[in-house]
């Protein structure tokens, strides 16, 4: 049986740098802001993997009125997502991402996200896919105000 899966996620852009996401470190003037680690991209992918298995969401799982939340890796989120997914009989097809963001220009960095990706899901680098929009400089987005990002994920029974 397969399942799909979505999630979206945005957080707002602060100053100061470095700017984490996908589970990456990139260098940009700008951070962003959340009870975690606010990396946008994994907490899209989170919830996507959750809702493929018609699991608790992220708010759920990892509530952000709980301090031990606070300033929690993202990575170790997916993680928790991941398990729950492999102990529900699923195992990941493929993945898809988009990144909204005005800057910085993700291209130098998607190799590295992809990658990350990957071994955080314990897949192959080709079973991840990832794009990069801008606002075209309209909306929160456009305006540098924030990052999104969604994402689809496949799952099949192990
Ligand atoms: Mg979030």
């Amino acid at each position: 049986m397969s399942r799909i899966g979505i999630g979206h996620d945005t957080h707002r852009l602060a100053p100061g740098g470095p700017l984490r996401l996908g589970g990456v470190t990139i260098p940009f003037e700008q951070h962003l802001e959340g009870h975690s680690d606010a990396d946008v991209l994994l907490h899209a992918v989170t919830d996507a993997l959750l809702g493929a298995a018609a699991l608790e969401d992220i708010g759920e799982l990892f509530p952000n009125t709980d301090p031990a939340n606070r300033g929690l890796d993202s990575a170790r989120m997916l993680a928790v997502a991941l398990a729950k997914v492999t102990a529900a009989g699923y195992r990941i097809l493929n993945i898809d991402s988009v990144v909204f963001a005005e800057q910085p220009k993700l291209s130098p960095h998607k190799a590295a996200i992809r990658q990350r990706l990957a071994e955080l899901l314990q897949i192959d680098i080709a079973q991840v896919g990832l794009k990069a929009k801008t606002g075209e400089r309209v909306g929160p987005v456009g305006r540098q105000e924030a990052i999104m990002a969604q994402t689809v994920v496949l799952l099949t029974s192990a």
